[in-house]
């Protein structure tokens, strides 16, 4: 193993990719699969581990570059943890995160069962090797009426416990450094610093 000085970000969503680009250290050159004009493979698997790896694997194998990738998504407790790993393709199914989060809103107030809610982030390290590593990040919350313009994705509907703006209203560094994907790089962090110092 060597220490890592170029490293593929697996992801076509530019929210993400600024994200993990920005937890990383400065110093290593962030790729993104666009540049090498990768695809996405199709996320076959059944839980948000299974996406990361599978995601990692796939764009290692097709860069010949140490890969890090992220499966992600919204549990809503009322709507028995629905979207979770669905949540991208929610987003396609409603014609857009907009109508996604309208449906979200109307589906949790019929059900009239709480807001109770999570953000998960599973984030797979890959080398040639074949060797990996993944780690599991998860902030509790609950769903708002939709507030603020910052960030990507479901962030105008969620609030993390402890705090009342929701992750739209934040600005973008106070969210980068507490949300989902900040608690898995962290975990991730003591496990592969000997390969980013
Ligand atoms: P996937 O991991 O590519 O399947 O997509 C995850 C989905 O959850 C995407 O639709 C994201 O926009 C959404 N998502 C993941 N993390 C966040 C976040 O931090 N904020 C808002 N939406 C997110």
């Amino acid at each position: 193993m060597y220490k890592i000085d170029k490293i593929l970000i697996g992801t076509h969503n530019m929210g993400k990719f600024r994200e993990i680009s920005d937890l990383l250290p400065p110093e290593i050159v962030k790729i993104s699969p666009n540049s090498l004009k990768i695809e996405s493979p199709d996320e076959t698997g059944k839980t948000f581990s299974d996406n990361s790896l599978l995601k990692a694997k796939f764009f290692c194998e097709k860069s010949k570059l140490v890969t890090l990738s992220d499966d992600s998504g919204l549990e809503i407790e009322c709507l028995n943890n629905q979207p979770g790993i669905y949540s991208a393709r929610w987003a396609e199914q409603f014609g857009g995160f907009d109508n996604a989060m309208n449906e979200i809103l109307k589906k949790v107030r019929e059900t009239n069962k709480g807001t109770k809610a999570r953000f998960i982030s599973s984030l797979t390290i890959y080398w040639k090797n074949k060797k990996f590593i993944t780690e599991v990040g998860k902030i509790e919350g609950n769903i708002s009426e939709k507030r603020g313009l910052n960030g990507f994705g479901y962030d105008p509907i969620f609030i993390p416990d402890g705090y009342s703006q929701t992750f739209a209203e934040m600005d973008y560094k106070k969210k980068l450094l507490i949300d989902h994907r900040y608690i898995a790089y962290k975990k991730l962090e003591k496990k592969i610093k000997t390969y980013i110092q």
